[in-house]
């Protein structure tokens, strides 16, 4: 097969029978479109996120449930062949029940994989009706046949080389014969306990399934015609960025734009896949391409924001003009499998932020055993309620007077943590969560309106 493209659909873009028509639309207007992967229906994975965490009243288990149920049956009932895909919701249902019964006694990240993974399960089973019904040569595709991954319930890592085989095996031949319909966000470890990739995974799983199948394009249909120089919802006079790299799209899902899950462009990156990115509602729009080469590469190219930071600072008088501090330090920290984000030292302090990327969404917590043990060797601060923001470039530095410019629009903020140089991309800092938009507002208006 020559031209093969992966397209994935977010949430909103299946959204209702409306929006679902606009993305078989979409796949009937490109023939190289072979594999469809799609989120839950939005709002879903929200709701089983809720029961995951346990509710212990049945009839408002029974609520949850119920609005669960209105969201799928209110596109079947447009269907002209309703029977066989309300049955297959209803079977999901009835499992989906019971888990949330159990979770009521007890959650944990095993269960609450098994249950957020079934707003995927069922949307891609109405999607794929709705497909057939076109009359599109449609067929479901459980993915968590292919894509394989470890035990980390929440926020699992992808086994590469068992995924690519697996796709080789099961999902390419089936892509010759059918446009496949399957899930995002979802795998399965070993064992075949279902995982998750983290809270916005469907467009990660885009990116390993293309890889898998060395697709020549993966476009990503989502409400925004594009990537745009900060969260159209936070500066209204954000516009769209036509192309950009994948070292500066990587930047910005890393640094929290929420159009693009963090690891999504690993995959693309790997196999020179070029990305698109475009509205599913107003694909007339265009979009962003994402490749390897771009023509412009500018000075400042838009600012990503991302909230429930963890700050952690160690003091140690100790560390005075000695060595292995540091060392120790992070000795510990990979002992407790504790993964870090940002750093900044001083003479004797070094302060840094925890990763995040499961399901909860919540601030990460320094756990209290490593609290412990790094107490026994310096002072610890843990603080929250802090956010980051990055602003993503091009050799920002190369210019003079950039640093007054940025700072200068800057200067009413409190900012912690100030990080530039490992990467000629970005320059990023902390700043208390109340005013974090504020922020990014300000500083779009002085480097990009
Ligand atoms: P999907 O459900 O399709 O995956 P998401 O809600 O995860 O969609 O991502 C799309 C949203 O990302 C947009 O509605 C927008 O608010 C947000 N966003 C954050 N940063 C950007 C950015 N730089 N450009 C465009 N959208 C962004
Ligand atoms: N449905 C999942 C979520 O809401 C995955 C995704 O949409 O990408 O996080
Ligand atoms: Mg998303």
């Amino acid at each position: 097969m020559s031209a093969f493209n992966v397209a994935k659909f977010g949430g909103t873009s299946v959204a209702n029978f409306e929006a679902m028509s606009r993305c078989a639309a979409i796949i009937e207007d490109n023939p190289s479109t072979k594999l469809v992967v799609s989120s839950a229906c939005s709002g879903v994975t929200n709701l089983l996120v809720e029961l995951a965490l346990g509710v212990q009243n049945p009839d408002d288990r029974q609520a949850i449930l119920d609005k669960v149920r209105a969201i799928h049956y209110s596109i079947i009932e447009q269907f002209s062949e309703q029977e066989k895909t309300r049955y297959s919701i209803d079977t999901i249902l009835t499992t989906l029940s019971s888990m949330a019964e159990a979770a009521s006694f007890q959650s944990g990240d095993k269960l609450t994989d098994h249950i957020v993974a079934c707003g995927e399960l069922m949307s891609t089973h109405i999607l794929t009706q709705l497909m057939i019904e076109r009359g599109i040569n449609a067929v479901r595709f459980d993915i968590r046949e292919v894509l394989r991954t470890n035990s980390d319930h929440g926020k699992a890592e992808p086994v590469i080389a068992d995924i690519s085989a697996l796709a080789q095996q099961k999902l390419y031949p089936l892509c010759q014969q059918h446009v496949v319909v399957t899930q995002g966000f979802i795998g399965s470890d070993v064992e075949g306990n279902t995982t998750t990739l983290g809270r916005g995974g469907s467009d990660y799983s885009a990116a390993l399934i293309a890889e898998a199948v060395k697709a020549s394009g993966l476009e990503i249909w989502t409400d925004v015609p594009g990537i745009y120089t900060t969260d159209p919802r936070i500066a209204p006079k954000a516009t769209p960025i036509p192309e950009i790299s994948f070292s500066e799209a990587s930047e910005m899902a890393n640094f929290g734009a929420k159009i693009l899950h963090p690891s999504t462009l690993l995959p693309a990156l790997r196999h020179q896949i070029p990305v698109f990115v475009g509205s599913s509602r107003e694909p007339e729009k265009g979009g962003t391409w994402i490749r390897k080469q771009v023509e412009s590469a500018p000075q400042f190219r838009a600012l990503a924001l991302r909230n429930n930071q963890t700050m952690v600072t160690l003091r140690s008088p100790d560390m005075f003009q000695t060595y292995g501090f540091l060392a120790q330090v992070f000795n510990i920290l990979a002992k407790y499998q504790i993964s870090v984000d940002l750093i900044t030292t001083s003479e004797v302090s070094v302060s840094l932020t925890l990763d995040q990327t499961n399901t909860s969404g919540q601030a990460p917590e320094l756990p209290a055993d490593v609290k412990a043990e790094l107490e026994q060797l310096c002072l610890v601060e843990v603080e929250y309620n802090l956010s980051l923001v990055a602003l993503i470039g091009n050799k920002m530095s190369a210019k003079k007077g950039y640093a007054k410019q940025v700072f200068g629009a800057l200067e009413d903020f409190n900012l912690r943590m100030i990080c530039y140089g490992a990467s000629p991309h970005n320059l990023c800092f902390l700043v208390g969560e109340a005013e974090a938009k504020k922020a990014v507002e300000v500083l779009h208006r002085e480097l990009f309106e």
